[in-house]
């Protein structure tokens, strides 16, 4: 069926079958690591996504949908192992896919081992309620799926998103259908090749590929889904929370970010300065949560910038497996972070390098930061999405929390400083989704409620929260004599 066996077919998986796109269209993947095409996908419009909508829907009222919650648990913990036996050709597919360095994809798919691990173990222990009420009542609140959930990924975590997300509905017992992103999609194929030998029944997972403006919007707009779990851009999830409006459907919208680590005089700015670096530097800065801005207290700033100027000098971006940088994902997306540093009003502090064995042709940029950096100028107000940090100082408290909370994100927030007061108080104070203490994990952790405020999104992925989006209560109530 293929040539290369490491790639998945250029389908659709719907019902269970793998079918090309009804109008057998189909679009080149090509490699950020080179800039040359090496497999191709389905370019699905309309009709494919009824046809999955349709399959999940028949999977809801069937065979999916009659599995006790300690069977859905039990195929989602197959699975987890079944990902972590193919745990290498996975990263090794992802890294082809995505570019980022392998070190990355490895991580990536142990995470989303964690995921079905983490969602399996937890599919029948989240129940209803029982509710005092007047004698003669009994009162139950029934923990139900939505039903036919859709779920729109983006390319930079493709499988950690996939795994979040479909891994937290399948729990609940909703029937999925995934529109993975058009740049990176091959690995979350392969996964439904696993799921389907894992013995999901078909229709549990559905997956279309295409472009965002068709298969995505058609999946957003369709009549039959449930509930939409998106993960992407702002003005993208402006589109789809107005087309869920229209279908009075809920929705979670997990957006952008333009994070702040806060560091103040006290800080250990050993630990602080690699992690900083490490923050924005990490999938080629192409992280939502990613520590795009670095606000730094007067009396540290020639230090804790000749710190990080040092290590950011020392970054090479290139095709090594261990590389801490690897090419971004497009050539759209190179030349955009150029733009911005080829723009920037602020004066720069430091730049990496290309590494010599990356080729020329693939979409590799050196990181660069900037300072000190306008808080209101673009550099500091918009999502980059690539390695460019921006340099900040403040002089007191009030002035960074200001700053910090100055964007039109939320998403996270890091705080350096060894005073205990001020780490609760800061904590209390951002405005945002998720807050570290002397350390910064981007977006860290399956266990970890994750999810933003305003232009970052709403709703809370990760952790047991997610089960809570997933799912919702029926009131019964019951009069007895
Ligand atoms: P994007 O919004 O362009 O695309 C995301 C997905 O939406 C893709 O699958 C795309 O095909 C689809 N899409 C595009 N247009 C659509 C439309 N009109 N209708 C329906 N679907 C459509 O975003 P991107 O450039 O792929 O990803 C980068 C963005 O994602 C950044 O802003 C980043 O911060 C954000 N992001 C957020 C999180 C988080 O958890 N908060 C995680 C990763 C990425």
């Amino acid at each position: 069926m293929r040539d290369d066996p490491i790639l998945p077919p250029a389908r659709n998986l719907i019902g269970g079958a793998w079918l090309p796109a009804a109008s057998g269209c189909e679009m080149a993947m090509i490699s950020p690591i080179d800039g040359r095409p090496f497999a191709a996908i389905a370019d699905s419009g309309p009709k494919d996504v009824d046809a999955a909508i349709r399959a999940a829907r028949a999977a809801f009222e069937g065979d999916w949908g009659r599995l006790t919650a300690a069977e859905r648990g039990r195929l989602m913990l197959r699975l987890a192992l079944r990902i972590e036996a193919e745990a290498e050709a996975l990263a090794q597919l992802e890294t082809r896919d995505n570019g980022k360095p392998v070190a990355q994809s490895r991580a990536d798919m142990a995470a989303l081992a964690r995921y079905f691990e983490y969602y399996g173990g937890a599919a029948d222990k989240l129940h209803g309620e029982v509710i005092p009420f007047l004698n003669g009542y009994d009162v139950t609140a029934l923990r139900e799926p939505h039903g036919v959930t859709g779920h729109i990924i983006p390319w930079n975590y493709p499988v950690q998103i996939f795994g979040r997300s479909v891994g937290a509905a399948l729990a609940m017992g909703n029937a999925t259908v995934t529109k993975p992103a058009e740049d990176a999609c091959l690995t979350i194929l392969r996964i439904g090749e696993l799921a389907a030998e894992t013995g999901f029944p078909p229709g549990a997972i559905n997956i279309v590929t295409g472009r965002g403006e068709v298969a995505g919007r058609a999946l957003s707009e369709h009549p039959g889904v449930d509930f939409i779990s998106f993960t992407g851009s702002p003005q993208v999830g402006q589109a789809i929370q107005i087309a869920a409006a229209r279908n009075h459907i809920p929705c979670t919208l997990e957006l952008g970010g333009k994070s702040p680590q806060i560091v103040f005089e006290d800080a250990d700015l050993e630990a602080a300065a690699p992690v900083i670096v490490g923050a924005i530097v990490q999938n080629g800065g192409q992280t939502c949560s990613a520590g795009s801005r670095v606000l730094i207290q007067r009396g540290i700033w020639d230090r804790l910038t000749a710190m990080l100027a040092e290590r950011f000098r020392a970054v090479e971006a290139g095709p090594a497996e261990g590389a801490l940088l690897g090419p971004l994902i497009s050539a759209r997306q190179k030349a955009r972070v150029e733009r911005y540093v080829a723009e920037a009003a602020a004066p720069l502090i430091a730049r990496g390098g290309v590494a010599a064995d990356a080729s020329a042709a693939g979409f590799y940029v050196a990181p660069a930061l900037f300072g000190p950096v306008d808080p209101q100028s673009p550099l500091a107000q918009e999502e980059i999405f690539g390695p460019v940090l921006a340099a900040i100082p403040f002089d007191t408290e009030a002035e960074a929390v200001a700053i910090a909370n100055g964007t039109e994100y939320g998403l996270v927030a890091g705080i350096w400083t060894r005073d205990g007061d001020r780490q609760a108080r800061l904590a209390r104070a951002m405005r945002c989704g998720q807050v570290f203490i002397n350390g910064y994990g981007a977006g860290g952790g399956i266990e970890l409620p994750f999810g933003g405020v305003r232009k970052s999104g709403h709703g809370r992925e990760k952790g047991f929260a997610a089960l809570y989006e997933f799912s919702r209560l029926k009131t019964v109530v019951h009069r007895f004599a």
